[in-house]
């Protein structure tokens, strides 16, 4: 999941955030094609993954303005 606005930084060039998804063998659930591919993700499925990983104390608290 690269879900900065610009994930370069991680040697990523699509543009806003967004979930790879690739085929892999190391779980029963397997991606429909063999071609790797990617989605985008909106603004709101991001905040609610922060606030998701906010409740489980997994990032610190980040100030709002
Ligand atoms: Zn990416």
């Amino acid at each position: 999941m690269h879900f900065l606005p610009d994930s370069s930084s991680l040697g990523c060039r699509i543009e806003g955030p967004h979930v790879h998804v690739r085929r892999r063998s190391n779980s029963s659930a397997y991606a429909k094609s063999r071609q790797s591919r990617w989605i985008p993700v909106e603004a709101e499925t991001v905040a609610l993954y922060a606030d998701y990983r906010y409740e489980r104390n997994e990032t610190p608290e980040v100030a709002s303005c």
